[in-house]
């Protein structure tokens, strides 16, 4: 992309409105706009890494074994009215009557509605075991939006749901959600900690909260401070090994970790004073076993082996996909902007011009541009007459991980300049070695974007 082309409206001075740092760098690079308390236009910058942490839930859960699918954002209540959630859920639930005077509501999740798929078209234990999902807008009308897509109104979660014969099936599933997710967090750059949460108006015993640790998280959070070492890394898992899986879980849930709804002062202080942590965390996804509940209420069972109807032992599952953003970028950025993992980046490395206009300095802008096309990484070459410093302050603000710089003084010596966000480090090499060490950098961290 050329940026003399693009649709990049960034922002000089800080928003007023926007109480903390991801919020602000939102609004500041141009990747979103409010439109309503809560709801959000998703400006091309944005929209660009949302469909990237999109791309990244759906390759992790593929690979889980789970069914992508897509559901209607605005259903009939007549649903919820059978699970008894439709009078329960409260101010929460946008509800609504369409022209015929029919109760509608715009969808806050989606239990009932993959209950009735499922009911529909499940007839038999030989279909089992079964775990659809789908990454959708949601609407609650939260009581305070804030931070930005940290908490809105109108927000985009995946969400997934296991059908299973028995609780030990579903909770192999279960497992198989955490280990999955696991992978997700890691693979945008993100330690996501599993903690004991409380289920809440969905129901049952079973359920763990992902929270990112971030001095502006909502929870309050208490754990091991070992924790912090576990990542899951490249190792490869079978997801059908209930054993496997089992063993992923407890490691990453036997130590101390909770939210302060589930929060025990006695087990805590058993773990060594020097370990005990204390802190905020943002909640970036949630996985729930709730056994029969909605399968009972809705009448979801199928045929089991003896011609007897079998009652379904389900659970849910859900990643908050547009709050990740915010998530990542509080987790992720200096005082000048966003620093963008790899894994997420909107586009993979930045090219800026120090003399747009100059015949070599172009010529050079113009066959790195291609080399990096050629390899199917996207850069962002910052082609417009502006001065050098408006260049760079654009580019740290927009948080590319990578940059090159090019002007015709290096390029007398044969050199551009290659410099790392993260770190500020800057080296000076010829043009060719500057792409292939950027292609090295992202052959693990590919994922097809917009
Ligand atoms: P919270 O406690 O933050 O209100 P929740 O527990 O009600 O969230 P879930 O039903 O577990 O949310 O939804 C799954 C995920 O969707 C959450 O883990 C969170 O990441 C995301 N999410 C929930 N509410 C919002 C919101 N208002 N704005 C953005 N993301 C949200
Ligand atoms: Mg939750």
């Amino acid at each position: 992309m050329r940026l003399s082309r693009y649709f990049l409206p960034v922002l000089k001075e800080n928003p007023s409105e926007a109480q903390i740092v991801s919020h602000r760098l939102m609004l500041r690079a141009g990747m979103i706009k409010q439109q309503s308390a809560g709801i959000y236009a998703w400006l091309p910058l944005g929209f660009k890494v949302l469909r990237k942490l999109e791309n990244i839930v759906h390759e992790e859960q593929i690979r889980a074994g789970h069914i992508p699918m897509l559901m209607p954002t605005l259903q009939s209540a007549d649903l919820w009215r059978e699970s008894g959630r439709y009078d329960g859920y409260g101010e929460e639930m946008l509800r609504m009557q369409d022209r015929h005077g029919r109760d509608m509501l715009y969808s806050p999740t989606a239990e009932e509605m993959f209950t009735d798929v499922f009911r529909a078209h499940v007839n038999s234990y030989k279909d089992l075991p079964l775990t659809l999902y789908q990454i959708q807008w949601k609407f609650r009308d939260e009581i305070r939006p804030r931070f930005g897509v940290m908490r809105g109104r109108e927000f985009y979660m995946k969400d997934g749901y296991n059908f299973d014969l028995s609780k030990e099936d579903a909770l192999h599933a279960y497992n198989r959600h955490l280990v999955s997710y696991l992978r997700t967090y890691e693979r945008m750059g993100l330690q996501a900690i599993p903690m004991r949460a409380d289920s809440g108006p969905i129901g049952g015993d079973y359920t763990h909260e992902f929270l990112v640790l971030a001095e502006t998280g909502e929870s309050e959070v208490f754990y091991d401070s070992e924790i912090t070492d576990l990542s899951f890394g490249d190792r490869e898992i079978d997801y059908d090994s209930v054993e496997q899986c089992q063993a992923v879980l407890e490691e990453f849930t036997s130590r101390y970790a909770r939210t302060d709804e589930t929060h025990d002062e006695a087990l805590f202080n058993q773990i060594p004073e020097e370990r005990r942590r204390t802190a905020r965390g943002i909640e970036v996804g949630q996985i729930f076993y709730f056994g029969t509940q909605y399968s009972d209420a809705m009448n979801a069972a199928v045929q089991g082996p003896d011609g007897k109807p079998v009652q379904i032992h389900m659970g849910s599952h859900g990643i908050g996909v547009s709050r990740l953003l915010g998530a990542i970028i509080e987790a992720s950025h200096d005082e000048n902007g966003i620093i963008w993992p790899e894994g997420v980046t909107p586009f993979h490395v930045g090219i800026v011009n120090l003399k747009q206009g100059d015949e070599e300095a172009d010529a050079a802008c113009e066959a790195l541009y291609d080399s990096f096309t050629a390899a199917g990484l996207e850069p962002l070459y910052d082609d417009r007459k502006e001065r050098a410093g408006g260049k760079f302050a654009t580019m740290d603000l927009i948080g590319l991980p990578w940059r090159i710089t090019v002007g015709p003084r290096g390029l007398k010596n044969g050199v551009v300049e290659l410099t790392s966000r993260r770190t500020g480090e800057s080296e000076e090499l010829p043009p060719e070695q500057a792409v292939e060490k950027i292609i090295k950098i992202y052959a693990n961290h590919r994922v097809t974007g917009l």
